[in-house]
Parts: C-alpha cells; structure tokens; sequence
C-alpha cells in the first residue's frame, strides 16, 4: 500500500490556507483539519460563557472547563467539506464571525488551550493520510510532516479573500475592519511566546497573491507525486 503523508500547511491569516489544504485532501483522499477552527471554537465557547472581560479572558476558568470544551469535525456532503462541531453543536459558522477573530489570538496564547490543541491534533494525525492548516503545524504539532508548506500572500489580498469569503456566507463585514483583524492577528500570532507563526526550517515557501487555486494545486501536486514516488524507491 502506498504510504500516506501529513502534510502541514502554515502561514498568515486568511492566505487562502484552508481552501488549498482541503482541495489537496480532497485530491488525495485524506482527511482535512482546519486547526485554526478548533481555537476559534474555544474562543466561541469562552464568549459564550463570558470568560471574555473587557477583552482580557479570564484564563483560570477556561483552564477548568478545558475537559469539557469537546471538538470534532463531521464531513458534509452536501458542502463537501468538514464542519467544526462545539459539544455536539455545528458551530462552523459562528466561529468564523468577526467577533471570534477578534478575540481568537488572544485565546490561542494560552499555554494549556495549545497544549490541549495540540494533543487532539496529534491524535488525529497517527493515521497519516492528513492534511492540516494552522500556524505551528510543521514547527511543533508535526515537526517530521513529510511536506511543510508555509504560505503568504499580501495583506490587500488576504483582506478582500477573507471579506469575499464572509459576504459569501452572508455574514455583514466591513473592509477595513476585516483587513486590520488580519492585521493584528499576525502581530498577536507572530509575536507570542509560545508557538509563535514561523516558517519551519523545512518548510517550502508559497506566495499565492498572484496564483488561482488551480494553479497552486499544479504546482502542490508536482511536489506530492515526487515525494510519493521517493517514499515507493
Ligand atoms: O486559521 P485561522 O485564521 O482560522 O486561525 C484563527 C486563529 O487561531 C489564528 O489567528 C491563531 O491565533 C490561532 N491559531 C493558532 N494555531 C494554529 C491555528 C490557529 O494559534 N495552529
């Protein structure tokens, strides 16, 4: 049987990460994890619980109730794609809310919300046959990932993807609001002291501004089937 690989796909906010991930799984038949869902779904559970002061989380009381935040993803084919499930509640649109971005780096600094994170992340990635996105995957959740990818793209892009991709869920967002959240996001992400977004050692650099999908996947595909072939020699 041909070996399966895990892929990890890191790179800013709103870089397009998600949709070229889950169009490789799909094109492999392995299964998708959006890690970045799996923070906004404790930051929606927070939100909900009220644990969000002011902004400031109150860490105490989510480190508590850690054991009882449970995420999954169950797999739509109706949308074909996974869809983030908060305790048994399909939680995948309200998380993408601007209200959750905007507090979600601030959740995801706390050590045992990543340490958690990356334990469940981990568990779904000892059957290989994976690709996942986020910021720390190559660098900390699967540092011998067989292919790294770190992705970039310039900020006015991402900001009119990211406000393209709300308006299409009919979510009400501004412009400039959604480009400065991606904004301080990277700042918040880059900049925090544990796990910060860097590009693995290993990783290949992919700068999508000018690239469609298709052509992101031309080029993705070459790098798989040559790996795939180095793993059957
Ligand atoms: O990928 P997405 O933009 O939805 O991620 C939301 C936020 O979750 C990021 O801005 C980051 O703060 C956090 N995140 C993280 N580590 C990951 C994935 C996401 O800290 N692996």
């Amino acid at each position: 049987m041909d070996r399966r690989l895990i892929i990890a796909i890191d790179g800013y906010a709103s870089c397009g990460k998600s949709t070229f991930a889950r169009a490789i799984a799909s094109e492999l038949n392995y299964i998708y994890i959006d890690s970045g869902a799996m923070y906004r779904a404790v930051t929606l559970y927070c939100i909900r619980k009220g644990y969000l002061v002011g902004g400031e989380p109150r860490t105490e009381r989510i480190i508590e109730d850690l054991a009882e935040i449970h995420i999954s993803f169950i797999y739509n084919s109706d949308i074909g794609s996974y869809e983030t499930f908060l305790n048994s509640e399909n939680v995948e649109r309200e998380i993408r809310s601007i209200e959750v971005s905007s507090f979600v780096s601030r959740i995801s600094q706390i050590h045992e919300v990543r340490a958690r994170m990356v334990e469940l992340q981990r568990q779904i990635g000892v059957f290989k046959g994976i690709v996942m996105d986020g910021r720390d995957i190559g660098t900390v959740v699967f540092p011998d990932a067989d292919l790294k990818i770190f992705m970039t793209a310039s900020v006015d892009i991402r900001a009119k993807r990211r406000f393209d991709e709300l308006r299409g869920r009919n979510i009400d967002v501004d412009l400039e609001e959604v480009r400065m959240n991606i904004i301080s996001r990277d700042i918040a992400d880059e900049n925090r002291d544990i796990s910060p977004l860097r590009r693995a050692d290993d990783a290949i650099v992919l700068d999508n501004s000018r690239m469609t999908v298709a052509q992101q996947m031309e080029w993705v595909m070459k790098i798989i089937s040559q790996k795939l072939n180095e793993n059957r020699n």
